[in-house]
């Protein structure tokens, strides 16, 4: 183990503002399990990428993108992203662990998989998984690109960009809840400037996007027909002031405008290039917008009642089967976007979510909404209260990626 010396500790979480600086490595392994146990009680994806590459693979949307191409059709699957690897008496970062768990439950299933932690908006870590692709793999049919990030560093002008989540035009006032407490508060946020924007959209907009397939089809590694595939997100007008008409909408906006550009440079190669937009659901990335975990809260409030609810796993084994690998044309909307936000929009839930908004305080959300559900997702992304895990016996926290050792 190249002096990796196991240490056992108590694993517990320990919570900072919205992050959680500990995390589980059996919990995150039996998050990962129950992921590939759903996919395989689903069946064959029929059709489904034999060769994935997944940038962002470790947590929310890109990790049940891996589980779903691996476990759906048997996909060899390459890994990006960018996680901490444990030291003693510290643990590694929950998508690490889930890596760990993937690597290990795939190659026990025989199935090819492989990981690159690094900085996926660099030059170094694009060719690193151009070289890892043309060795093992050849060519990939399918690219996920998953990435969620507060910061990018432009390679070509080594410029730091920092995005932010703000309003554009006025302050914007709602209501929303801090889920560890339960407590319901009023927030404003100020608008942002011309920089913010510019600045957002350098990170989470669709630029990394394409220059990842140009460098991937320059190096020959892309097959013929393709597939590439980003997340987007619209959600309601209650939160649309903060999130769609907000500088992480502009940044979505170019994210959607880059599929036609994509699609366009890979025409030659018959390839093409979607954005789907998913369903808000509880990851590291959406805790950290205000107003999104009161809106999220009610939302699965709604959602559990009318038994439409889904998670990450649920919301990509629909994506492949119904949209991407259907067998038909993929069904796209007037913006040429997948929708697999559709319950979540259903006009009856987001009826339901508005009523229950009106009267959400500090002492009336329990009831109203599924802040208990909330939580527990959150404490699920850290590999916290699983059931079937001893969280008071000592845990490992050294466990390592089989292809990063
Ligand atoms: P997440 O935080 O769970 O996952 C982000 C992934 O990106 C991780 O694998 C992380 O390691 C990787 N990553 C971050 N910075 C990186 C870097 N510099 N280099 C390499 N890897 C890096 O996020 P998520 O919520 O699954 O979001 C994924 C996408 O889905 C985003 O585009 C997001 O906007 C979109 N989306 C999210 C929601 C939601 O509610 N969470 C809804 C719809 C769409």
């Amino acid at each position: 183990m190249f002096g990796k010396i196991p240490i056992f500790m108590i694993i517990q979480p320990r919570m900072r503002g919205f992050i959680c600086l500990t995390a589980h490595p059996e919990g995150a392994a039996k998050n990962v399990k129950e992921q590939i146990e759903y996919i395989k009680g689903k069946g064959e994806v029929a059709g489904g990428p034999k060769k994935a590459l997944i940038i962002g693979a470790s947590t929310g949307f890109g990790l049940a993108s891996r589980i779903t191409a691996a476990y759906g059709s048997g996909a060899s699957t390459v890994g990006v992203f960018f996680e901490k690897e444990p030291s003693e008496g510290k643990t590694a970062s929950p998508g690490w662990y889930n890596s760990a768990a993937f690597e290990t439950m795939a190659k026990a299933d025989g199935l090819y998989a492989k990981s690159i932690n690094g900085d996926a908006f660099s030059d170094e870590v694009k060719q690193q998984t151009i070289e890892l692709i043309k060795k093992d793999l050849g060519q990939v049919d399918l690219v996920i690109y998953s990435l969620a990030s507060p910061v990018r560093t432009n390679p070509r002008t080594g410029v730091t960009h920092r995005s932010v989540l703000k309003p554009i035009g006025d302050t914007y006032t709602n209501k929303t809840v801090d889920f560890h407490t339960g407590k319901v508060s009023e927030v404003s946020i100020a608008p942002a400037n011309e920089e913010d924007i510019a600045n957002t959209v350098a990170v989470m907009g669709g630029e990394d996007w394409k220059w990842w397939i140009e460098d991937l089809k320059k190096a020959g590694v892309l097959a013929d027909n393709v597939l590439t595939l980003a997340y987007s997100y619209i959600g309601p007008e209650l939160t649309e002031a903060v999130y769609r008409k907000g500088t992480i909408g502009r940044a979505k906006d170019d994210l959607e405008a880059t599929a036609f550009s994509i699609t366009d440079d890979l025409k030659d190669i018959g390839g093409k290039a979607y954005v789907s937009v998913n369903k808000a659901l509880v990851t590291q990335a959406s805790s950290a917008i205000p107003v999104i975990p009161l809106y999220i809260s009610l939302l699965f409030k709604a959602m559990k009642e009318a038994g439409s609810h889904e998670g990450t796993i649920e919301q990509i084994s629909r994506l492949f089967r119904e949209r991407l690998y259907s067998g038909g044309e993929v069904q796209v909307d007037e913006k040429g976007r997948i929708r697999i936000d559709d319950w979540e929009m259903d006009p009856k839930i987001q009826d339901r979510v508005a009523e229950l908004w009106k009267t959400a305080d500090t002492d009336t959300l329990p009831e109203l909404g599924d802040l208990k559900g909330y939580s527990h997702e959150f404490h699920k992304l850290f590999g916290f209260e699983m059931s079937d895990i001893d969280y008071n016996a000592e845990a490992s926290e050294m466990v390592w990626v089989d292809s990063l050792r």
